[in-house]
């Protein structure tokens, strides 16, 4: 009955526009509920403007599909962020490829991916903005890979318009790349999440412009005849030497703001995404593993 707005706004009125209805409210004691209502209304009323300004601070959204086996929804803005940790430059940076490895990027030549347009130089290749996703022309299951990325420098943007990237699997599975070095977003697509599944355990990002490493491990999902999955993709993700995912089984394919069925597929290429920012990419290579 307090918050029947009708009735209470209308209580509301006539209690302080009238000066006899103060007079009645201190000699009779049952007028207590309009002076309650008097006190309980604006604190109500701020309490929820504080709510919505809260809820707007943080990124994210509230209208999305639940996440399945979770509490959680598709990037949900309630959804509590990892814990920040501090790390040093990752020891695995400049880390050579084994013996077999399927070299992708070497710091000059690109001729394994799908387009050219990205910028070359200094041992780096740097997203040209609008020019597309590069893919690798060779195609992997299970694999292990090593990759270092560095966010812009110059930090412009925030939440997922700064230094937005992602390492897709099979051309499908996302890990995030994100600047996420005191920078807000929802947690399940914050740097090294499974974009809209699952945050990684912590934040171990490196400042913006400074190089980072992914080295992860990748499992294929397998599937029967007739389509169905039979063992969802795993992933494991250390992120400048810390191990933010381990053996993480995938709901399905990324998707934003929507949760995404395994569909049958064989082998796909490694994807590199285009997201408007100018991220950097370098030493990557690949160990392909037995399924
Ligand atoms: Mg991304």
């Amino acid at each position: 009955m307090l918050f029947n707005g009708r009735r209470a706004r209308g209580q509301g009125k006539v209690s302080l526009a009238d000066s006899h209805g103060l007079v009645k409210l201190s000699a009779e004691p049952i007028d207590m509920k309009h002076i309650i209502l008097f006190f309980i209304i604006p604190i109500f009323a701020i309490s929820v403007i504080e709510t919505a300004g809260a809820d707007k601070k943080l990124p994210g959204y509230t209208d999305t599909p639940k996440i399945p086996g979770q509490k959680w929804r598709v990037h949900d803005a309630n959804r509590p962020r990892p814990k920040v940790v501090e790390v040093g430059p990752s020891k695995t940076l400049g880390l050579k490829p084994p013996k077999g490895a399927v070299v992708l990027f070497d710091g000059t030549d690109t001729s394994g991916w799908s387009h050219n347009k990205w910028k070359v130089e200094n041992g780096y290749m740097e997203v040209t903005r609008g020019s597309g996703q590069l893919n690798s022309k060779q195609k992997f299951g299970s694999i292990k890979l090593h990759i270092e990325f560095a966010t812009p420098a110059k930090v412009d943007g925030e939440s997922q318009a700064r230094g937005n990237s992602g390492v897709f699997f099979c051309g499908q599975y996302e890990v995030q790349v994100l600047d996420s070095y005191q920078n807000i977003s929802y947690a399940d697509g914050q740097c090294a999440a499974i974009y809209g599944q699952h945050p990684p355990r912590v934040n171990a990002c490196r400042p913006p412009g400074e190089w980072q490493t992914y080295d992860i491990e990748f499992r294929a999902p397998k599937f029967a005849k007739d389509g169905k999955v039979t063992q969802p993709a795993v992933v494991t993700v250390i992120h400048n030497g810390v191990k933010v995912h381990d053996k993480r089984e995938l709901i399905g394919p990324s998707g934003h703001r929507s949760v995404k069925a395994y569909k049958k597929h064989g082998p796909g290429s490694i994807g590199l995404q285009d997201h408007g920012n100018p991220m950097r990419f370098r030493n990557i290579w690949v160990v392909e593993l037995d399924e």
